[in-house]
């Protein structure tokens, strides 16, 4: 995933907004949560990676599940 484009996110068909300032790009970033394979289908219905969104502006971090999100790049 690349991560030097910011990008505007949607999660529950609302727009994703930092909750610190209200801005709408970010930076995108998928982060892997544990690192244990014993535990990495334990989490029914969680998926192990996340991904990471951080207020272009602000810096103000927000995670969210990979499945729940739609990004779009500023090119795309
Ligand atoms: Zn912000």
């Amino acid at each position: 995933m690349a991560a030097n484009e910011p990008v505007t996110a949607i999660a529950g068909e609302r727009q994703v907004t930092c909750t610190h300032c209200g801005e709408v790009w970010f930076w995108s970033r998928r982060v892997v949560m544990s690192s244990s394979s014993a535990s990495l289908f334990n989490l029914d219905g969680f998926s192990p990676t996340v991904i990471q969104l951080s207020c272009t502006r602000c810096g103000k971090v927000e995670l969210f599940q990979p499945d729940a999100l739609l990004t779009r790049g500023a090119s795309a």
